[in-house]
């Protein structure tokens, strides 16, 4: 049994089945819509009528063809661990021989501001997409609280909607979990060449309702009045089914393995809620994109029919802003971190530097940069700083050359 509908849990399925496991599969989620894709959450589904309607991760031939039974819109509450059961939000309890949780995460939410507040919007469901998607159209002034990616994101679109858009973020700097401070600069170039006011070091101490409105009264005693607002002050992980089961868990997620297994040998969790051991790291953590949803919960989903080595995928991110594509792989912020190319042409790639090691590489509009960044990254190698730098010199000749040449 799976617990959680999202993409963790789908790649778990569907990679057990590859392995070979022809048991009963039910993927158990809380939303009520088929499992589906987030990351268009905060761009296209918001810009296009119609694209929530298109993002389903599989269609229903899928789930047939795989023979997972798909049972949506209740939430697990209580897991028994010594009758192997679960109990669901509607009283119904099934059984399970193994159990995934693969739920994922869950938004931080702002005291003056939450979510039940008209006008106030958050984004991680389909149904916040389409809340906000609705409303865009209709406001002249938008306030984003946070600068994180889904924050930009959000940003980015509402501005090109023509709407006036100020971000207030309370750390010193944009995107300060998700990027380096060289990206950031590129990013909040973007976005004050376009009329977006980024604001940072600010935190809202008191929130009035206006007729139309809100009124934000800032940190630093301004004032600033807003249509609608949207937080986007990053999540937490969903641990509280396992915690609550007496699972190691801790802030950063569910303790496994690099099996993806808990401290109950027949318990799993996969994905976002994963504080997983990576192999490849030598030591655990807890990664919030995409890219390692996938590849945890087909690991996960693998290891749990037929073993194998421990997980040891590198992961990135990429974020969608205005016409330009942020690409990041590997560690997203290094000891040092090394531009190429030209930001001010929005053709560069940063290599995020661990002592003379490309720990990381993230990228815009430099896609053959960017594969010859992975695979440094990929081979751990060490290059001299002076050779990164230098855009005259081909770096995969270069990687090739040294790799010849060793004894
Ligand atoms: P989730 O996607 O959170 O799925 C977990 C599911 O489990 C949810 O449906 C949840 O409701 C359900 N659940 C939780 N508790 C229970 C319970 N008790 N019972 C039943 N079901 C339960 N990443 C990128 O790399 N690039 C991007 O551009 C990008 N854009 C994003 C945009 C948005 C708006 C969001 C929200 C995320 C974005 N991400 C992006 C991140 C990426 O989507 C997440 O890392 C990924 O969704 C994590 O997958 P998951 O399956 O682990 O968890
Ligand atoms: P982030 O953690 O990336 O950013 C949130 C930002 O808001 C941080 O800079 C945070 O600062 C700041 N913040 C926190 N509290 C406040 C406050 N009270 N007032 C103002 N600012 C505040 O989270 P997001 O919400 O942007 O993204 C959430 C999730 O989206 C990620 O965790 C991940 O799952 C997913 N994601 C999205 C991607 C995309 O959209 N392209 C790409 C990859 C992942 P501080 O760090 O100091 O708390």
């Amino acid at each position: 049994m799976i617990i959680g509908a999202g993409i963790a849990a789908v790649y778990a399925a569907e990679s057990a089945r590859k392995a070979g496991f022809d048991g009963r599969i039910i993927l158990c989620g809380d939303e009520g819509e088929a499992p589906y894709d987030r990351p268009p959450l905060s761009k296209k589904v918001l810009q296009e009528t119609g694209e929530a309607d298109r993002i389903s991760l599989r269609d229903s031939a899928f789930y047939d063809a795989h023979d997972i039974d798909l049972r949506l819109g209740n939430a697990a509450q209580r897991i028994d661990r010594e009758a192997r059961q679960v109990t669901f939000s509607d009283g119904t309890s099934l059984g399970y021989g193994t159990l995934v949780l693969a739920t994922g995460s869950s938004l931080r939410t702002l005291a003056q501001l939450p979510p039940e507040m008209p006008r106030v919007f958050y984004l991680r469901r389909i149904s916040d997409a389409v809340a906000l998607r609705d409303a865009l159209p209709n406001l002249r002034k938008l306030v984003v609280v946070g600068a994180g990616v889904i924050g930009l994101e959000v940003a980015a679109v509402a501005n090109g909607m023509g709407i006036e858009v100020t971000v207030l973020e309370a750390g010193p700097r944009p995107m300060a979990r998700a990027t380096c401070a060289e990206v950031c600069e590129f990013v909040v170039k973007q976005h004050e060449q376009r009329g977006v006011r980024i604001r940072t070091g600010i935190s809202i101490m008191e929130v009035t309702e206006l007729p139309s409105g809100y009124r934000l009264g800032l940190s630093g005693g301004e004032s600033i009045d807003a249509d609608a607002v949207i937080v986007g002050i990053g999540v937490v992980p969903n641990v509280s089914l396992a915690s609550s089961a007496g699972l190691e868990t801790c802030a950063s997620g569910i303790c496994v393995d690099g099996q993806g297994r808990t401290s109950d040998e027949h318990i799993y969790a996969a994905g976002e809620v994963a504080f997983h051991f990576n192999a490849r790291m030598g030591r655990a953590e807890r990664q919030e994109n995409w890219h390692h949803a996938v590849a945890h919960g087909e690991h996960v989903g693998r290891s749990i029919v037929c073993g194998g080595p421990d997980y040891e995928e590198i992961s990135g991110y990429w974020s969608d802003q205005y016409d330009f594509s942020l690409q990041s792989f590997g560690v997203s912020i290094g000891e040092r971190n090394i531009v190429r190319g030209d930001p001010t042409a929005g053709r560069f790639i940063v290599f995020h530097m661990e002592g003379d090691v490309v720990a990381g590489v993230s990228s815009v509009g430099a896609p053959r940069e960017m594969r010859v960044g992975k695979a440094l990254v990929r081979s751990a190698a060490s290059v001299p700083v002076a050779v990164l730098q230098d855009s005259s010199i081909d770096l995969a000749k270069w990687q090739s050359a040294v790799e010849h040449s060793a004894p």
